[in-house]
């Protein structure tokens, strides 16, 4: 099924880890993709797994539920419809119940989709919510760069998306948006709290504007790649902890094809 499917984007092929936004406030902050993953991707392109001969069973072509929070007016409907569409609409449309959107993207050579989960934000959906928050690789939380308030709940919101996840699978994201309309005085203050609060609650931290597009892709692309990045390195434990007998031993003739892409970056 993936082979009738248009090819993914050009600046949805990520080869290289994204930087972070602040080193204060990084989910890591090493300036590349870990050499495990590296080399499992290289291993799944080539239809073999570098360590054994081993083939990595395709469940890390993985779907990420990533869903985005926030209070209602924030910005969460502008910053997904930039990333996904490049498009920013002025007029102010209530989101209804909680809607998706899905982006194909390419890392390291192995296809990878990120399903954005764009919550309401209003109190009456919060229990609908709670049931869609089930299941996330990563939450970003949104507030709004202009308005205390919305960084003041940030946390509350947190801590509703989390009741549903493991914390220790969960990447964490807190973005602030509207950039655009921050004076640098009132930008400085803001972004010190939020930093502040990245650090508390082990997020990373970025500043976007959906209005100018400033930094919208550079995040998603840390999003995609930081999830994936996490997605295989979970999916080899669980291989490494498989029977043998689940395991799929390949022909030796597909060593040779190996060894000679193996030089090659993603492409
Ligand atoms: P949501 O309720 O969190 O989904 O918020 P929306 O995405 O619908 O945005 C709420 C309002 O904020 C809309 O009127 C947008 O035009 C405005 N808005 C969103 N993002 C930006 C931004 O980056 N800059 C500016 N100036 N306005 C924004
Ligand atoms: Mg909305």
């Amino acid at each position: 099924m993936m082979n009738s499917l248009p090819p993914v984007k050009g600046d949805r092929i990520i080869c290289e880890l994204p930087l972070y936004f602040t080193r204060d406030a990084a989910v890591h902050t090493k300036d590349g993709f870990n050499i495990t993953v590296r080399e499992a991707c290289q291993g799944q392109k080539t239809g073999l797994f570098p360590h054994g001969d081993l083939w990595l069973v395709p469940t890390m072509l993985n779907v990420a539920k990533i869903i985005v929070v926030g209070d209602v007016g924030v910005g969460k409907t502008c910053l997904i419809n930039r990333f996904c569409k490049d498009t920013f609409d002025k007029t102010y449309k209530a989101t209804i119940g909680v809607d998706f959107e899905m982006e194909r993207f390419e890392v390291l050579g192995v296809p990878f989709n990120l399903q954005l989960w764009d919550t309401a934000g209003q109190e009456r959906f919060r229990c609908i919510a709670s049931t869609y928050y089930r299941g996330a690789q990563a939450i970003i939380v949104v507030f709004d760069l202009s308005n205390y308030n919305s960084l003041d709940n940030a946390r509350e919101w947190l801590e509703d998306a989390m009741r549903d996840n493991d914390p220790s699978s969960v990447l964490l994201f807190l973005v602030g948006t509207k950039k655009d309309l921050s004076h640098p005085d009132q930008l400085a203050q803001m972004e010190q709290e939020a930093v502040k609060l990245s650090e508390e609650i082990r997020a990373e931290y970025w500043a976007v504007s959906a209005l100018s597009g400033d930094s919208v892709r550079d995040f998603f692309l840390r999003v995609a790649s930081l999830t994936f990045e996490a997605t295989v390195l979970s999916e080899l434990e669980r291989n490494n902890s498989r029977q043998v007998g689940d395991i799929v031993k390949i022909s030796n003739n597909c060593n040779e094809n190996y060894k000679k892409r193996q030089s090659n970056c993603c492409r």
